[in-house]
């Protein structure tokens, strides 16, 4: 287990201390692991009824991110993954409770049911009104089998925030209780899960899931789902979830909805995206009118890689009660609201040009290419031979950089080949090397994009000066990839390659095959350098002994060069 904590029976107290100590509206109760308003008792003597909600830790930032103005009163917290006590959650109520009474939210696992209701029933004989509302909001439970009734879990957080609306306004305890509860069963859940988690307690992961699998509606307490299955894209993902929720709240077209795409843990922001991509093309097929929708992570289990959609099926009342102003470190107030336009990228850009710096018609046009030139042959052959090292330069970029090298060459090479019916084949050769160029700049990025820009650019300038002389071409690419990159011989980038590969083209007697020799000998030669630049300087001596992926790609689309000559 590898985590940042201290000892295991320290993770509850010292995350809550992390977590509240820069919310100045909260406070701790000392004994018990309670976040409660530092407003609750000026609220209680208002009038105002309290909002209870709380469970196990590790679904962080629930609950205890949600204490504030506008949703819950105070959060009870238990260990990670175990309800709070009786005693806590009867110390929370009598914290925040006053004449207009407490809700209390809980989500239906035994545990949270047994503590919270012991809890209230405890508070009623105390004169406190107390009012329990159970969500139960996993629909991966519905469908036959026998279990103890469906599972609290994202959705919970939308029964928070309309709930807690519901007291800001002023209403009573059996209203906001009804609002909750109306909420609560309009709604369903279901989540898929990439990876299991590890309870800092258990030290292991809860389940196994081989590479290739995905754990379908789990719960969020580390516990293995309803099936186990192949890795699918994101659409066919999502389509199953919502296909669900849709059949169990028996939505139709022209429904209106509320979204919610909760990260469970250890997914990417760039992942919950696509996710909410996804959903909000597959719900607009089906006519189902999303009038809110958040994407972030609202209620995890602990790092679990995987996600929960939940749908609300809203009336305009609730919709209210979601964009009422909350003030807590988790709701992310002022959002959720529908973009409704698109600014067109068409309006924003330049019309696509063709990378010609200055108009061909002011350049002198050199050699007139016939279609099965040896330019055109070079620059399939390179575009190939770098589609074909993919694998092997994303492999070689991933222990000194950052692994994007195979991916970034493969797709500018993907690019020209895609483009290359659109070059001028009646132009110069210079021409041809512009829109390479372009095509490189506009779709490449990196470090590499802008430096093969430079290189095509500088070699269509000295080919305009003399479109026969390649050799200085050559150089004159180099020298614009020295300018601009700033590397110099030995800093271990490709321009150990480039420069080598120049020097030979340009000796007495030059040929081809002599810059390619230069060029493998002076990548081989990286393996031994220190890094000065690039991503590879951040590893320092880690990367001596591996060649430099950059390098590496020079003497390969040399060696294409090469290979491309007839004969
Ligand atoms: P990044 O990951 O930084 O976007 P790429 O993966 O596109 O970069 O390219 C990495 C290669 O770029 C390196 O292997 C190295 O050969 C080359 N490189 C890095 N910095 C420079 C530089 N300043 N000048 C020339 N080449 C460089
Ligand atoms: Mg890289």
């Amino acid at each position: 287990m590898k985590k940042l904590i201290n000892g295991v029976t320290d993770v509850v107290p010292e995350m809550l201390d992390g977590l509240i100590a820069f919310n100045p509206g909260l406070m701790l109760l000392d004994q018990y692991a309670i976040v409660v308003r530092r407003d609750a008792r000026i609220g209680a003597a208002e009038g105002r009824v309290a909002i209870v909600s709380g469970g196990g830790a590790g679904h962080e930032p629930a609950h205890a991110g949600y204490v504030g103005p506008g949703m819950l009163t105070a959060a009870v917290v238990g260990e990670v993954f175990t309800s709070p006590s009786v005693d806590a959650v009867l110390e929370a109520i009598r914290a925040v409770a006053g004449p207009a009474g407490v809700v209390l939210i809980v989500k239906s696992y035994t545990g949270d049911r047994l503590n919270f209701g012991l809890a209230a029933e405890l508070a009623r004989a105390e004169d406190t009104r107390v009012e329990l509302v159970v969500v139960g909001d996993d629909v991966a439970l519905t469908a036959g089998g026998v279990h103890a009734g469906r599972r609290g879990i994202a959705g919970t957080v939308l029964v928070h925030k309309i709930a807690g609306a519901a007291a800001a306004e002023g209403r009573s305890l059996s209203d906001v209780a009804e609002a909750a509860r109306a909420a609560a069963s309009s709604m369903g859940t279901m989540g898929v899960a990439l990876g299991a988690c590890t309870v800092p307690a258990a030290g292991e992961p809860s389940f196994e899931l081989a590479e290739d699998e995905i754990e379908w509606g789990l719960g969020i307490h580390g516990e293995p789902g309803v099936e186990r299955g192949p890795v699918l894209g994101a659409d066919a993902i999502v389509k199953r979830l919502l296909g669900a929720i849709i059949a169990d709240l028996g939505l139709v077209s022209g429904d209106s909805v509320a979204l919610l795409v909760n990260n469970l843990g250890g997914t990417s922001v760039s992942e919950l995206g696509v996710v909410a991509h996804s959903a909000l093309r597959y719900l607009d097929a089906r006519g189902v009118i999303v009038e809110r929708g958040w994407t972030g992570t609202f209620l995890t289990a602990l790092e679990m890689p995987g996600c929960s959609l939940t749908l609300l099926k809203v009336d305009d009342e609730q919709i209210a009660r979601l964009d009422a102003p909350t003030a807590t470190t988790a709701w992310p107030s002022g959002l959720g609201r529908m973009a409704s336009a698109r600014l067109d990228a068409s309006t924003t850009s330049t019309p696509a040009g063709d990378g010609r710096v200055v108009a061909a018609s002011e350049r002198p046009e050199g050699l007139t290419l016939a279609t099965d030139s040896l330019l055109w042959l070079a620059i399939e052959r390179v575009c190939r031979v770098l589609l074909d090292a993919r694998e092997v330069l994303t492999v070689m970029d991933q222990r000194v950089g950052d692994g994007d090298l195979g991916i970034s060459m493969a797709r500018g090479a993907g690019s020209i080949l895609a483009e290359i019916d659109t070059y001028p084949s009646e132009g110069s050769p210079a021409a041809v090397l512009r829109r390479v160029s372009a095509t490189v700049r506009r779709v490449v990025g990196g470090t590499s994009g802008p430096l093969y820009a430079v290189m095509l650019l500088r070699a269509a300038g000295a080919l305009d000066r003399d479109p026969t002389d390649w050799p200085a071409a050559f150089a004159a690419a180099v020298d614009g990839v020295v300018e601009l990159g700033g590397a110099q011989l030995g800093d271990r980038t490709m321009v150990d390659a480039l420069r080598p590969a120049a020097e030979a083209l340009t000796a007495n007697g030059a040929t081809v095959d002599a810059a390619v020799a230069a060029a493998e000998r002076g990548a081989t030669a990286t393996a031994s350098m220190r890094p000065r630049l690039g991503r590879s300087s951040y590893l320092g001596d880690r990367v001596l002994g591996h060649v430099d992926p950059g390098a590496h790609a020079v003497a390969l689309w040399l060696g294409a060069i090469r290979d491309s000559r007839p004969g």
